[in-house]
């Protein structure tokens, strides 16, 4: 059994911000395979749920007639890797949904839910990040966006007060059109098993030289983090193997890995390099550059 005090299921965004703002312990709950992990833990703070699973204002993803791809922090993976403008136009976002647990998991974990719980292991975290998308949240202020990158503020924080509610995701077409994305999860099992390291580059190239180079890890740092300076480092780089290893040479810089039970920190380095050239040897096929 759950040590739950009280459960409301809200009819609408506008109900749920309402109760949230009525009830000062209380908490959205979505697909709940976080929440309802830390309930059974004992955790005082996951006992006043306000249940936001299936709000139609969460649940939809769009493309606006400017290239704009909208998805609602209510999409659970399931739904996100099916659909077609996800297919068609961000494929990374696929590839990483279907990393997620197994199926009984992804039809309930939402894509706000994972973000939201800031895991530094969140799947979802670093496509969403070399994708350059905005948040967008709703709560007692009103309503206010930013860019993802300044939403994680550390391990399993979020700059978000209690009371709101990520309502849904953007992003502008020209993050997606012309770039090849790739995510690739490192696990030590096969399958149903949270990344050691996670891995998301986003690459668009001119004239077969790097235009652009987006890098994002998970597990590489307290939180999902962008490789800026390696990102420079490779501007203008001609588009082959040399690209990958000038990546692993430099990647780094940008990251603070350590221990755990799970992997050393020298582990994590050397997974953190091979996963560097592995996603970018995807990209640059997918971009038609040159792989030896
Ligand atoms: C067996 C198992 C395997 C898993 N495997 C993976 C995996 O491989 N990869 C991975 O990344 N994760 C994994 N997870 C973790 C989890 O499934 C994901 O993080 C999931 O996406 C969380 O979404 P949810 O809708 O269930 O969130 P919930 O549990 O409902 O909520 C999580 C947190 O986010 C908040 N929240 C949720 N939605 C919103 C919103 N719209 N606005 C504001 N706050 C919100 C809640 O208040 C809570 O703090 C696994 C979990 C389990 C139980």
């Amino acid at each position: 059994m759950f040590d739950l005090e009280t459960y409301v299921k809200a009819g609408s965004l506008a109900e749920a911000l309402e109760l949230l703002q009525d009830n000062p312990s209380s908490i959205p709950i979505a697909g709940g395979t976080d929440v309802l992990v830390r309930l059974r833990e004992g955790s005082r703070d996951h006992r006043h749920l306000v249940d936001i699973h299936e709000l139609a204002e969460l649940n939809f993803i769009e493309k606006e007639s400017d290239g704009t791809i909208l998805i609602g922090a209510g999409i659970p993976f399931s739904r996100l890797i099916e659909h077609s403008v996800i297919a068609q136009n961000l494929p990374i976002l696929a590839m990483a949904g279907g990393w997620v647990g197994g199926p009984q998991v992804r039809n309930s974990a939402t894509i706000g839910g994972n973000i939201c719980n800031a895991a530094p292991c969140a799947d979802s975290a670093s496509p969403l990040l070399v994708l350059g998308a905005t948040a967008h949240l709703d709560g007692p202020q009103g309503k206010r966006s930013l860019p993802l990158k300044e939403f994680f503020a550390g391990p399993y924080q979020v700059n978000k007060g209690r009371a709101e509610i990520l309502t849904h995701f953007s992003i502008a077409s020209e993050n997606y059109t012309g770039w090849s994305g790739v995510y690739i999860k490192y696990t030590t099992r096969g399958a149903m098993d949270i990344a050691t390291i996670g891995c998301g580059v986003n690459l668009k190239l001119a004239e077969n030289r790097v235009e652009k180079m987006r890098l994002a890890y998970t597990v590489a740092a307290p939180k999902p983090i962008r490789c800026y300076q390696t990102e420079a480092a490779v501007q203008g780089m001609p588009a082959d193997a040399s690209l990958m290893e000038a990546v692993a040479a430099n990647v780094l810089d940008d990251l603070s890995p350590r221990d755990s039970w799970r992997a050393s920190k020298d582990f994590r380095e050397h997974i953190i390099r091979e996963l560097a050239r592995r996603t970018l040897r995807q990209a640059l096929s997918g971009a038609g550059g040159t792989i030896q």
